[in-house]
């Protein structure tokens, strides 16, 4: 049987349990799943690519009991990253309408670049759909709690860079 390779990409800046909700969920759907961490430094992240390829690792352990897991960084074409990880699905979160239109017409794009690679989106658990690592940032930055929207860990890293 051929192995169904999963391809979640994201910024992870940092990541959120929004981000990990979907990265379970995602791990049922294959046989292996590639996080690609954007090294998007267009966006200016807040924290370094090592720090973000990191938090992602911590979480995607317990997986690797089921599923393959790899953890890669990228940039430029996003198709051409699916490819080259051999993968047939990427997989998106979709959290509000407002993020409906800029996925769907990513997802119509990468479908006319390469029609044989599929985008599935997630709806965002009700409890995690207004989690975004902006807001994450913003409020971390101004001594708010972030526990109800991350990790511990990440928490923790937050505190450090804010301090
Ligand atoms: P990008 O720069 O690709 O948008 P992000 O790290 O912000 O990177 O998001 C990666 C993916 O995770 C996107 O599909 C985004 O919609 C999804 N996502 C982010 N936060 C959540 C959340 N709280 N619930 C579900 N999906 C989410």
């Amino acid at each position: 049987m051929t192995k169904r390779t999963a391809l979640y990409p994201g910024t992870f800046d940092p990541m959120t349990l929004g981000h990990l909700d979907i990265l379970q969920r995602a791990s049922h759907l294959c046989d292996k799943l590639v996080v690609g961490v954007a090294i998007n430094q267009a966006k200016g992240p807040l924290f370094s690519l090592d720090d973000r390829v990191e938090m992602v690792e911590q979480v995607v352990d317990p997986f690797r009991d089921r599923i393959e897991v790899e953890v890669i960084p990228f940039e430029g074409l996003l198709i051409h990253f699916v490819e080259k990880c051999g993968a047939s699905m990427i997989v998106r979160g979709l959290r509000a309408v407002t993020d409906f239109e800029y996925e769907f017409q990513m997802a119509g794009m990468n479908s006319r670049l390469n029609p044989d690679i599929e985008t599935v989106f997630l709806m965002a658990d009700p409890q995690y759909q207004m989690i975004a690592s902006r807001l994450v940032k913003e409020v971390a930055k101004l001594g708010g709690d972030v526990s109800q929207f991350v990790t511990p860990e990440v928490k923790a890293r937050l505190k450090d860079k804010y301090s």
